[in-house]
């Protein structure tokens, strides 16, 4: 791709534009970067870079670039993006871009829940193999910011958020993990079809010599390129979990036991990356060795406490009900449930078998609580809090010795907190605070 000459406009002043304009301005391009925002918003920017702060739709429409690079972040069919794609030759997404600068193996990871952890799984366990490994994309640090480096690694291990996969073209990975999928960001599109065609792009571009690792009995069509499933719970996939081994072929290929990771839900994480890895040569025993050093990342299934007999499991980042529904299935106690947030427009009614079974009371906050409490209560015995530190009282003083309390809350944060790093840390600090 050759860019020198050509006016480069890059939307959104955020990591990613940030990472992909200064890709740009390194090939060659004439970059500029908007973003809706004020001034502050751009600040630290390269002075080459071109910055344009409060763009709006006229920006947009009086915009030449011939080359347009939107961020995760911006709505792709939204008027503010529409407004710079109109007059534009090219208008992809920054993986697209930085896509193309790239050399190395690529695992793309999608996924409703559990891209993170795989994203984790896959970069250690390629590592152990013996291969330099970055994660990044949707998992933090922008694919451009690691394409900007001089020494490439020999691999990426990619998050791939819906987000990223609708502004791709020619993005092809050489391993599309599908981990599985439900409805989720319906404050972002109009029906759950326009979020599973968005993440189904994983495989487009796909040939039949690359490796599309997916979770049995998912509906993701016919595809171009050897397909490899995992399941923990269905037979007939090619790695299966038998009591705590991931068996493939009818071999044993990992043990679960030696690793921090609890649920069915992880051990088909895991059953993703080894099957990712193995695809690219990595063996059992690196893969094992990765495993058995992996620590679980924070706000997932997050043991905080143990206070008086009761267990206090910090599960913030669990913000669509497919998430809640995994954490609901790894308990083995009596469990006090700690739900609620942002309003997005999700349906919570098919989850109220499982709680009836699982839950013994809910606290609803945020939000979404009222609307919470109308649907669970149906169920279990609710209760509505009007902060988070309060639920957490109201759960500590119905919860019994032997007892869980989890914080699963269900859905997004930004009702109240800045995202749910800070919702589970507002959690930690009211658990920590208990007495
Ligand atoms: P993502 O990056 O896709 O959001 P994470 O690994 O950060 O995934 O996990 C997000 C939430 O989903 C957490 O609450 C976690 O406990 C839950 N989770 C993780 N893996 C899975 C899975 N395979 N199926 C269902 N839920 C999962």
């Amino acid at each position: 791709m050759k860019l020198a000459g050509q006016k480069v406009a890059i939307l959104g002043a955020g990591r990613s534009g940030r990472a992909a304009a200064r890709l740009a301005l390194r090939e060659g391009g004439s970059v500029t970067l908007y973003d809706a925002a004020s001034p502050e918003s751009f600040e630290g920017v390269a002075k080459e870079i071109a910055c344009h702060p409060w763009a709006t739709t006229e920006t947009g429409r009086a915009c030449e670039a011939s080359l347009v690079v939107i961020s995760p972040g911006i709505e792709t069919g939204g008027e503010f993006a529409q407004s710079f794609a109109e007059g534009a030759v090219e208008f992809i997404g920054e993986t697209e871009f930085a896509a193309r600068f790239f050399g190395g193996r690529v695992v793309g990871i999608t996924g409703t829940n559990g891209k993170t952890t795989t994203t984790e799984l896959v970069q250690g366990m390629i590592r152990a193999g013996g291969m330099s490994c970055e994660a990044c994309g949707n998992y933090g640090r922008p694919l451009a910011d690691v394409v900007l480096e001089n020494n490439h690694p020999d691999t990426v291990s990619l998050e791939l958020s819906s987000f990223q996969l609708e502004t791709i073209e020619a993005f092809r990975p050489d391993v599309a993990v599908w981990l599985n999928f439900s409805s989720d960001h319906m404050d972002r599109y109009r029906s759950v079809g326009e979020y599973h065609a968005a993440k189904l792009r994983i495989f487009e571009n796909q040939k039949a010599e690359d490796t599309a690792v997916v979770r049995l009995g998912e509906e993701v069509g016919d595809l171009i390129a050897r397909r490899v499933s995992f399941s923990a719970t269905e037979a007939g996939a090619d790695y299966e979990l038998e009591g705590a081994s991931i068996v493939s072929g009818g071999s044993k290929v990992l043990n679960l036991y030696t690793t921090r990771l609890r649920g069915i839900h992880n051990a088909e994480n895991v059953m993703a990356a080894v099957a990712a890895v193995q695809a690219l040569g990595v063996s059992c025993e690196a893969a094992s060795e990765a495993l058995a050093g992996y620590a679980p990342p924070l706000h997932r299934c997050e043991l905080i406490r143990t206070l008086d007999g009761v267990e206090y499991i910090n599960d913030s980042k669990a913000t669509n009900l497919h998430a809640l529904e995994a954490a609901l299935l790894s308990q083995d106690r009596p469990t006090i449930l700690i739900a609620g947030g942002k309003e997005k427009g999700l349906d919570y009614k098919p989850l109220l078998p499982r709680l009836e079974k699982c839950v013994e009371m809910i606290v609803v906050f945020g939000e979404i609580r009222d609307r919470l409490a109308a649907i669970f209560q149906q169920a279990v015995t609710t209760r509505i809090a009007d902060s988070l530190e309060e639920a957490v009282a109201i759960a500590q003083n119905a919860a019994a010795h032997g007892a869980t309390v989890l914080f699963s809350p269900g859905t997004s944060s930004f009702d109240m907190f800045s995202g749910y790093e800070e919702r589970g840390d507002a959690f930690r600090a009211a658990v920590q605070a208990l007495r």
